[in-house]
């Protein structure tokens, strides 16, 4: 998405590890214009696949997730990392290894929102390893939930996230993929929408 892209060349910061830092207009401070355009192109692509509910993992899935579901007409359901006092439901469970955290959470959702009837389109801001991914996935095979996409804000394609999910036979949509992130410059591929 060509917008993305620009505003990754403008704003986009290089950290070192691999890492890219986009906090002044995706994981922290949050331009909504940006991820309204980035969730009705993420709804376009995945119109025809019957979609019931949208899932991401808090906290910077949320707003490309809210944009996309809202765009689709259904629900959005955010993981949560922490359990919180009032989840007091049978939960969905996976173990996520994280990127930038390097430390293994356990992410949930209760039960009771996820079901056999389920089509699931999964979004998520970052896509590297594909752990947050993959554990979103298990909490959608948990409920019988299908999973008929993914769509990432930002891929790095130099990571093994996309492989990870294509071969468990997903169709993986990125708005941005970036092929390197050396020498202080960003080096992106083609992207998917
Ligand atoms: P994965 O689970 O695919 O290895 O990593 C994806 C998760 O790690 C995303 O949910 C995102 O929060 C975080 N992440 C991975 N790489 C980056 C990065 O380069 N920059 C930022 N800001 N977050 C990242």
């Amino acid at each position: 998405m060509k917008e993305l892209v620009e505003r990754i060349q403008k704003d986009g910061r290089i950290l070192g590890e691999g890492v890219l830092k986009v906090d002044s207009f995706v994981t922290h401070q949050v331009d909504p214009v940006l991820m309204e355009q980035m969730g009705q192109r993420f709804a376009e692509v995945f119109k025809e696949q019957g979609i019931t509910k949208v899932v991401t993992i808090e906290a910077s899935g949320i707003a490309p997730a809210l944009f996309a579901a809202k765009e689709l007409g259904v629900p959005m359901i955010f993981a949560r990392k922490a359990k919180s006092l009032t989840m007091d439901e049978e939960l969905l469970t996976a173990s996520v290894y994280s990127f930038t955290k390097q430390v293994t959470s356990t992410i949930s959702i209760s039960r009771k929102f996820l079901s056999s009837e389920d089509k699931v389109l999964i979004i998520d801001d970052f896509l590297a390893n594909g752990q947050a991914a993959k554990g979103l996935i298990e909490l959608c095979q948990q409920a019988g939930a299908q999973v008929e996409g993914i769509g990432i804000v930002i891929e790095k394609s130099f990571q093994d996230g996309r492989q990870l999910l294509e071969e468990m036979g997903l169709r993986v949509v990125s708005l941005a993929r970036i092929a390197s992130l050396t020498n202080g410059q960003v080096e992106f591929l083609e992207e998917d929408a």
